[in-house]
């Protein structure tokens, strides 16, 4: 009789994984915002890619990138992911596939109404060719792979301190338009309550990527701290960077404000890993990868 055929994925699983394959499976910030991390000492062993699929979609990918010991991939894992199984496909330089099972433990997020008056309600509804541009570059900009860019191996520091949050990473936001109107959006950052003029900290060494004002976000940073790892910092009142600069873990790069689409006051604060917006308050006492 002829035993079924299991897929390769199954076959794989019912052996421990560092038996067949090279990599190690990093899962201490396996959470929706968090990064599944997956190192290997030959490059080979990951050079294939590296993906996370949740419900037949795949929702998070990364290349290996250089690190202290060998090459790791960070995969972001979104704020949209609900508990549950995801698979891991590691691909090496063969393309031979190996997959692993993991479990993502669910989180809760806030959910907000936000009210906006005429001014600010036109502008979130604009389709203003320049709008469009800056959306387009930014997307560009998030995906771009500098893989001369070293990674940081500090942990990132709060870029105005221990203010008040006004909004956290992940709130389910639901925007109230002054004609009747509404559309909902996740938000990918943190908001800080802090007066105009509160200066503002590069949350970690790196590259300036983009120092610009921009229709929605008001004058704006991005900062690079590794290949497809970049923070971001907007509504600002001035800028102390240029587009080019290096810049110290710490160091100021200009002023919070109220630049852009702003109800009040605030600085909003983003860390993206390979486009995926995650929560930088993860990485606050670690750095991206552990030692
Ligand atoms: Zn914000």
């Amino acid at each position: 009789m002829r035993m079924p055929r299991l897929p390769l994925f199954a076959v794989l699983l019912l052996f421990p994984v560092n038996l067949l394959s090279a990599w190690d499976v990093d899962l201490s910030l396996a959470v929706p915002g968090g990064i599944v991390s997956v190192a290997a000492v030959d490059r080979e062993e990951i050079s294939g890619g590296v993906e996370l699929w949740y419900q037949g979609r795949r929702v998070s990918s990364a290349e290996g990138i250089p690190a202290a010991v060998g090459y790791v991939a960070l995969l972001p894992l979104p704020c949209d992911l609900s508990a549950g199984e995801v698979e891991l496909r590691v691909k090496n330089a063969l393309d031979v596939v190996s997959s692993l099972e993991l479990t993502i433990e669910g989180r809760d997020f806030i959910y907000e109404e936000i009210s906006l008056n005429t001014a600010m309600s036109e502008l979130r509804q604009s389709d203003d060719p320049r709008k469009m541009e800056e959306s387009r570059r930014m997307w560009e900009l998030l995906g771009s792979f500098d893989p001369a860019a070293s990674l940081t191996e500090e942990a990132l520091v709060l870029p105005v301190g221990e203010a008040r949050q006004s909004s956290s990473y992940g709130d389910r936001r639901l925007f109230l338009y002054r004609d009747g109107g509404e559309s909902r959006s996740l938000h990918y950052g943190i908001d800080y309550a802090v007066p105009v003029g509160t200066p503002v900290a590069a949350a970690a060494g790196g590259k300036v990527v983009l120092a610009a004002d921009r229709m929605l976000t008001g004058l704006s940073v991005v900062l690079e701290h590794g290949p497809g790892i970049f923070s971001i910092y907007y509504h600002l009142d001035s800028l102390l960077v240029n587009e080019g600069d290096r810049v110290e873990n710490g160091e100021t790069i200009g002023s919070s404000g109220m630049t852009g689409l702003a109800t009040g006051a605030h600085l909003h604060w983003e860390l993206r890993i390979n486009r995926v917006p995650v929560d930088p308050l993860l990485f606050l006492h670690r750095p991206f990868v552990l030692p």
